[in-house]
């Protein structure tokens, strides 16, 4: 300790450095915080818009809701993502690169992009319905059948737990649908698609085969079909439910607007 350092000690007398310490912390913390987030939330805005029914989307519930999407509809004032939710997007995708990566480095040829050097993916009712799959594994080790489609997510603890005890189809409806239509779509339906999840707190592995379901992409995709001409005619499709305080709902983007219409 310097001179003029214990001089102030010994004229301000004792206080907990510690939490001094902490304080300064936790303001630099949200001081940067708050500079990183309205950075990236300032990048969010300038993305170009998506002009499309997605097939990550395709098995949500709320058809409504899809049409909000479709249409790029301004989100309700303050239901931007906030930085930390785009983070855990970065995230994904980094992870997903990662996955890739591991994946060669077990034996498996995969293929993020085709021969035009393209993301793997489909556009259907005059591009107004797309959808972008992670990769194709041509070869590999034995015990799979190639060429299969792989799909991966970063997903939370939680959400690897229940992947782990109910499997894709059943935890995860929304990914299982994404999978069922880049099968179909792909042409990818003859062999068992691998689906892998990275838990994001430890980095534990889920892999699944997930056999081509064809029931559940005719159904998505027919979907489509009924939400786009929806948008067509300007209308509306039902809500969800019946209450703004649904699960769904509580987390929409268009809860207010959505709920200000008159029905
Ligand atoms: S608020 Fe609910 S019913 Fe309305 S679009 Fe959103 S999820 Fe659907």
């Amino acid at each position: 300790m310097s001179f003029g350092i214990a001089i102030f000690f010994l004229e301000f007398g004792t206080f907990d450095v510690e939490s001094m310490l902490d304080f300064n912390t936790h303001d630099l913390s949200e001081h940067v915080g708050t500079l990183v987030d309205s950075a990236m939330e300032r990048d969010a805005v300038l993305l170009p818009p998506r002009a499309y029914l997605g097939a990550s989307s395709l098995g949500e519930d709320c058809a409504r809701r899809l049409q909000f999407q479709y249409f790029n509809t301004p989100k309700d004032a303050g239901r931007h993502f906030p930085g930390r939710v785009l983070r855990v997007f970065a995230r994904g995708h980094r992870v997903e690169d990662w996955m890739a990566d591991w994946l060669r480095l077990a034996g498996f040829d995969l293929r993020a992009r085709n021969e035009y050097g393209e993301q793997y993916g489909f556009t259907a009712a005059e591009g107004r319905m797309r959808g972008h799959a992670d990769g194709v594994i041509v070869a590999g080790p034995s015990g799979f059948r190639y060429p299969m489609l792989w799909e991966n997510k970063a997903v939370g603890a939680k959400t690897f737990r229940e992947l782990r005890k109910k499997r894709l189809a059943a935890s995860r409806p929304v990914y299982a649908t994404q999978v069922a239509l880049y099968q179909a779509y792909l042409g990818l339906h003859e062999h068992p698609a691998l689906f892998t999840a990275i838990c994001a707190d430890d980095m534990a592995i889920y892999a699944e085969r997930v056999n081509f379901d064809r029931g559940l992409a005719q159904r998505a995709s027919d979907r489509a079909v009924h939400i786009l001409r929806a948008c067509d005619t300007a209308e509306l499709l039902p809500r969800i439910s019946t209450t703004p305080t649904h699960q769904t709902c509580r987390y929409c983007p268009w809860q207010d607007r959505c709920w200000s219409l008159p029905h």
